[in-house]
């Protein structure tokens, strides 16, 4: 069995959403008492989001490619950084190690191939609905991208930073996001990435009938049949 090397802690309510699909998977693969074999390196989030707000990107690539090298050293056969919003710097994170690094916008697009989905919603952060890093991903795989619009991207940013981020899931934060999802369904959208790792915490599968595509799922779900697979 290969050992996955979680980045994690951003937020770490969304990590320990990582650690238990990571363990589900391989017991359900293989049965019994089998777990999977995890190195975490959990960062302060607090550091992290004031590079981010301050726009110091390379500052927090240097955080995640230090945490990287330490998994790759301790044992790490491949690497997860576990939040959509930090493979802005996937790059620079790559370029420091030897094992692979997982992505997590592609391995959401080849989901959304599965699927046959062409024209997708995209929830997230405001950097990830707004920047180029993440939906280029997804245009490279010839999936068309819809974000929310006007002051809907701040709607579904602070919610992220300002309540699921700090363990705060609410019920009128989800009637918001299950109305904006209605409004990408509106403009073409045949399914919603949730593009974050904490929003499965607020919206599953349940509360809609299009596709939900949880980032945190897929992930998660692609490292623990990796660490299995011969
Ligand atoms: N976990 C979130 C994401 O997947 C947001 C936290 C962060 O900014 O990294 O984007």
């Amino acid at each position: 069995m290969k050992t996955i090397g979680l980045i994690g802690g951003m937020s770490w309510e969304s990590t320990v959403t990582y650690y238990q699909i990571v363990n589900e998977v391989v017991k359900e693969k293989l049965g019994g008492l089998h777990s999977a074999k995890v190195l975490l390196y959990s960062v302060n989030f607090a550091e992290i989001e004031a590079y981010q707000a301050n726009g110091q990107w390379d500052e927090s690539a240097e955080v995640l490619a230090q945490a990287a090298e330490n998994l790759e050293k301790a044992g790490a056969d491949f690497i997860l950084i576990c939040t959509n919003t930090m493979h802005k710097v996937a790059p620079q994170v790559q370029s420091r190690i030897h094992v692979p690094l997982v992505h997590i916008a592609e391995a959401t697009a080849a989901a959304l191939k599965e699927h046959n989905i062409s024209r997708v919603g995209l929830l997230g952060t405001k950097y990830t609905m707004t920047q180029e890093f993440y939906k280029n991903k997804l245009i490279e795989a010839g999936i068309d991208v819809v974000i929310p619009e006007g002051d809907d991207i701040n709607v579904v940013n602070d919610i992220i930073y300002n309540e699921l981020c700090l363990g705060n899931v609410l019920p009128e934060s989800k009637e918001k996001y299950l109305h904006i999802i209605d409004n990408l369904k509106q403009r073409g959208a045949q399914g919603i990435i949730l593009g974050c790792t904490e929003i499965g915490l607020l919206i599953q599968q349940k509360d809609t009938d299009l596709p939900v595509f949880d980032t945190t799922q897929i992930h998660a779900t692609k490292a623990a049949l990796m660490s299995i697979e011969d």
